[in-house]
């Protein structure tokens, strides 16, 4: 559920009409409710009641300082995977002990980054990142906690692309390998061992693949700790999908996923954390957009918007579907028109829909992609010089731009000339 509905017949974000924000900043834009960010912290939040536990947002879903400020502020932790996103979390006011350290490849830079600046915990990958983050830690004089992402081999049964719980993919040590791994951890003296990690991938729209990856964990845990190692937190990953289509998909409910994570690994006496991003931003943003043109081709009718694949990448990149709707709501009764709807960009990957069915529309309408806020505008470019589009926070009958769109100078100069060109 998120708070973009139809009011006197156009679309609002909260209390505030789509058309005013589109007035104020100029298409195409962001647009993401604080209510619907909160609701859907709150919601994972209370799922894990039942015990002691942190909710880490995935930054890397949506990072804007103001998201992650107002989920800070409601009592999230983060979960980042870039030397990037720390500094993004700490620069919101997030407590190192509330921020996790995900990833494949961290850096010994990054690595020390954290150490210094304070970290929850690194969920480690590897062997090769063990000993670096090993040797970081001693030169700091510092000890790193530390769990170890384990591989699974669950399938997730998602997009090939965010799949990442399967022997194939980079992700983790093999399960095999574990006890392994963690006698060679509990010999470093640079490292603590708290925990296990294991994230299986994203946009999950059953239940059954995390209870077998979380039953696995489970029974690590007991091997683990009959091997002599202090295991006290699992951090159990994000990955729970949301409806794109609003008619036909039901993925599970976080209240169900907290029955499943306390029915699974309740019982061990852990400390809990999950890492959802997508359940928490994805509703939570819609992207605004213009028509250009109406453009009827031999065959069909292409729907041209002022937003392209360097805005909203999912569709080319992901064979994504988004909902998109009219900005003005369609009279009832009204004739649906069929489009292939694409960006002004100059591939024809630059496409959103093809033969999609919606209210027909006019040049300079606006229309709304649905559940765009996770992995829209923190995978956005600049590609075909457009500047990245504008960032705006909608909380009750209040906006505000949260990132500004660069004008064309501001992009044109982050360019420099050598100077034998000059
Ligand atoms: C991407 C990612 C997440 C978040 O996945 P969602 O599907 O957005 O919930 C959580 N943890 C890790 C390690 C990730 O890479």
């Amino acid at each position: 559920m998120d708070h973009f509905l139809y009011r006197d017949g156009a679309l609002y974000a909260e209390d505030v009409p789509v058309t005013e924000i589109a007035a104020a900043v100029g298409t195409p834009f962001y647009v993401y409710s604080t209510a619907t960010l909160k609701r859907h912290f709150q919601l994972f939040d209370d799922a894990l009641a039942w015990g002691d536990h942190l909710v880490c947002f995935a930054m890397k879903s949506a990072s804007n300082q103001a998201i992650i400020k107002l989920l800070g502020d409601a009592g999230a932790g983060m979960d980042v995977v870039s030397g990037g996103e720390y500094l993004r979390a700490k620069a919101a006011g997030i407590p190192g002990e509330r921020i996790v350290f995900s990833g494949v490849g961290k850096t010994a830079d990054e690595m020390r980054m954290a150490l210094e600046g304070g970290i929850r915990q690194f969920n480690v990958e590897s062997e090769p990142e063990m000993i670096v983050l090993d040797q970081v830690a001693q030169s700091l004089g510092v000890v790193a906690p530390i769990t170890v992402r384990v591989n699974p081999d669950v399938d997730a049964k998602t997009h090939a692309k965010i799949a990442t719980g399967k022997s194939e993919n980079k992700f983790g040590i093999p399960i095999s390998r574990a006890r392994d791994v963690y006698a060679m951890a509990a010999k470093m003296p640079g490292l603590k061992v708290i925990g296990i990690d294991v994230h299986i991938g994203s946009q999950l729209t059953e239940l059954a693949p995390f209870e077998a990856a979380y039953r696995k964990v489970a029974e690590l845990t007991e091997t683990l700790r009959a091997d002599g190692h202090e295991i006290t937190r699992l951090d159990l990953g994000g990955g729970l999908g949301i409806p794109y289509s609003r008619s036909n998909e039901a993925p599970p409910l976080p209240t169900d996923y907290g029955d499943l994570i306390k029915r699974t690994v309740g019982h061990l006496g852990c400390e809990i954390e999950i890492e959802p991003g997508r359940l928490i931003s994805g509703n939570a943003g819609l992207m605004v957009s213009k028509v250009i043109y109406v453009k009827s081709g031999e065959d069909r009718d292409f729907l041209i918007l002022d937003g392209a694949m360097n805005d909203l990448i999912r569709p080319a990149m992901y064979d994504a579907y988004h909902d998109i709707v009219p900005v003005i709501e369609p009279q009832p009764g009204a004739e649906p028109a069929k489009y292939d709807i694409v960006g002004p960009v100059c591939e024809s990957g630059d496409t959103f829909a093809k033969g999609r069915v919606m209210p027909a529309v006019m040049p300079d309408d606006l229309v709304a992609f649905r559940s765009a806020g996770a992995y829209g505008a923190v995978m956005s470019s600049e590609y075909n010089s457009r500047p990245l589009i504008p960032e705006v926070l909608v909380d009750g009958d209040q906006f505000a731009v949260i990132r500004a769109r660069p004008t064309y100078e501001e992009m044109i100069a982050r360019d420099t000339l050598p100077e034998w060109l000059v």
